[in-house]
């Protein structure tokens, strides 16, 4: 399977950039009522999302059905990925009210599944686990039968942390690999792909009942061999669910786009990662962690 997908792929490597996003790219520019309702409600709790912080593209769509990730211990993160949107610097003091408005909001939002992010809290002694902790335990306490996936930071691999949040009982404990080993450095100065691998490896330990799921963005200059190898190390670390997304360069401060993948090409993906034994596998040029999140659980069998 991998090796047909080698050809496919190997196919349109050496090709260059079209001057305009592909047809697969456009999306519905947002704006409708639900958008509004969505929008004014976040103001109104002093809230952030990362469907906003980060530009997503289908802030549209989801926000017209009714769904938002919430991202959680500010707007202003420690770190400086090359790829990333969300602005960094040094943040202010955390909001200790910050859980229970984001559970307000979920209750009047009348969500099934929930997506909590953050940005990257290394100033904090626990990186913000507390935080990531107590915003599970409200939601669930406040909206029952919701359940919570969180798509938490690294907390520098710090075993508390991780096993803080765990110990909160989320349904799905996620944390985006991103990219490929090679590409850290320059990618994701901050961050090391081993700790990746075994912030997995804990979790599955501590809680096996918790599924566990991550993220890769393609498109920063990765050969289609190194994708395989990362999906393989998930693979032996027991990651559930995969989401494979295009990356989408927020600004020319942000490190270039090296090639958009067609839509066949992430069929295929997807294909090979299922037959590697993931849960589910959501993979397309739109896709992010918390796309369709609601569809994705329930595809792998984690909600009913
Ligand atoms: S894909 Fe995720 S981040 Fe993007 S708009 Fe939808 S919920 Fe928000």
């Amino acid at each position: 399977m991998a090796e047909a997908l080698y050809q496919i792929i190997g196919r349109h490597r050496a090709e260059p950039l079209p001057e305009r996003k592909p047809s697969w790219l456009k999306v519905r520019a947002p704006g409708g009522a639900n958008y509004l309702r969505l929008k004014g409600l976040m103001r109104e709790l002093n809230l952030h999302t990362v469907c906003e912080e980060a530009h997503c593209p289908n802030v549209g769509e989801c926000w017209e059905h009714g769904t938002a990730t919430f991202m959680i211990l500010g707007d202003v993160c420690t770190r400086n990925c090359a790829y990333c949107a969300v602005s960094h610097g040094r943040p202010p003091t955390y909001d200790i009210e910050e859980p229970n408005r984001v559970a307000a909001a979920i209750a009047q939002m009348n969500l099934r599944h929930a997506v909590i992010t953050s940005v990257d809290r290394d100033d904090l002694p626990d990186f913000g686990a507390f935080i990531f902790a107590e915003t599970i335990r409200q939601i669930h306490a406040l909206v029952p039968g919701c359940s919570v996936e969180v798509l938490v930071p690294d907390f520098q691999g710090n075993e508390e942390s991780i096993r803080a949040v765990l110990a909160a009982e989320p349904e799905i404990y996620n944390h985006n690999t991103e990219t490929v080993p090679r590409l850290y450095k320059r990618a994701r100065p901050g961050g090391r792909y081993e700790r990746v691998l075994n912030i997995f490896r804990l979790s599955k330990q501590v809680a096996p009942h918790i599924p566990t799921k991550t993220g890769i963005i393609l498109g920063l200059g990765e050969a289609i061999e190194e994708v395989i190898e990362v999906m393989k190390d998930l693979r032996a670390v027991d990651v559930d669910i995969l989401t494979l997304g295009q990356y989408l360069r927020p600004s020319n401060d942000h490190l270039p786009l090296d090639r958009y993948y067609t839509p066949d090409e992430f069929r295929h993906l997807r294909e090979v990662g299922m037959s590697m034994g993931f849960r589910h596998v959501e993979s397309g040029p739109l896709v992010r962690s918390s796309y369709h999140a609601w569809e994705q659980v329930q595809a792998a069998g984690v909600a009913t």
